[in-house]
């Protein structure tokens, strides 16, 4: 690690131990960071082989999927395949809970927009937590019906025994269908409860005026830049008791996904870029 690098981590550490609230934001580069990269193109070899011959050639190419002309079956396939390695072969990462150790005993929030439920498995008390993306774990109707939202986990298992592995497409018994209509169901990552979890944020920056505030951004790109990157500067503009640290590194091995750990000059002292993996930094901070 870069000396520069270690003595910002010494003020995070700092700023940590003097802080009245905490409020981390966590992108998909803290799970990478926790080996759990949708760039890993093994994974992708040994669980979407058919794909491969189709030129794709890593889990990101597909993690948004709109774009792609793919049925119903192929679609299904897709979902119940990746959700299932996210959510039931990838372990809960060590790191996670490395990160609630860190905040033990402490007044914290957590906001992600990762929908891999890395920080319920690693028994993060989920009200406060709020994924502001939703995650795996919801269904809801395609129609829709209703508002309706329901597990996924067991209607995917099910869409798996029916997947052809040579088309790699869902046998249409197989395809998930909404309980009340009939319908297909749709991958819907924000469960019914969504708004209550929204207002538990909003109350704790809210609450959090004209106390010692420190954000800490881990793993947050450019991505969805409007879900934690750019609320969390204008948190920091906002309450200016409040520290911003912003902990990214970027994916070298893949022009246009840097990191971009930098941070608006007008913020000046009060907000410190950390060019490092989430993994290097919160290991320091343990060991500190
Ligand atoms: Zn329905």
């Amino acid at each position: 690690m870069r000396e520069e690098d270690r003595q910002k981590i010494e003020t995070l550490a700092e700023a940590l131990n003097g802080a009245e609230r905490i409020l981390i934001g966590a992108g998909a580069g803290l799970s990478a960071a926790a080996g759990l990269s949708y760039f890993d193109e093994e994974v992708f070899k040994t669980w979407f082989p058919a794909l491969l011959k189709e030129g794709y050639r890593c889990q990101y190419n597909l993690v948004g999927f709109g774009d792609e002309d793919w049925s119903l079956g192929r679609k299904w396939a897709y979902w119940a395949t990746h959700v299932h390695y996210v959510r039931e072969v990838f372990p809960s990462a060590p790191l996670y809970h490395e990160l609630l150790a860190l905040l033990q005993g402490r007044d914290w929030f957590v906001v992600t927009s990762n929908a891999d439920r890395q920080f319920f498995r690693a028994g993060f008390p989920m009200e406060r937590v709020f994924e502001y993306q939703g995650s795996y774990d919801n269904m809801g109707c395609s129609v829709p019906c209703g508002h309706h939202t329901w597990n996924s986990l067991e209607p995917l298992a099910r869409a798996r025994e029916f997947i052809d592995p040579e088309t790699f497409t869902c046998a249409p018994e197989g395809i998930p269908r909404c309980p009340v209509c009939g319908a297909p169901a749709e991958m819907c990552f924000r469960p019914e409860n969504y708004a209550e979890g929204r207002d538990r944020y909003v109350d704790f920056v809210n609450g959090s005026e004209g106390k010692r505030l420190v954000l800490v951004e881990l793993g947050v790109g450019f991505n969805t830049p409007g879900v934690i990157r750019w609320p969390f500067e204008r948190i920091c503009r906002a309450l200016p008791e409040a520290r911003l640290f912003r902990v990214n590194r970027g994916y070298l091995d893949y022009p246009g996904h840097k990191g971009y750990p930098t941070v608006p000059p007008e913020l000046g002292d009060r907000a410190t870029a950390i060019d490092c993996d989430a993994a290097e930094v919160i290991m320091a901070l343990r060991d500190m």
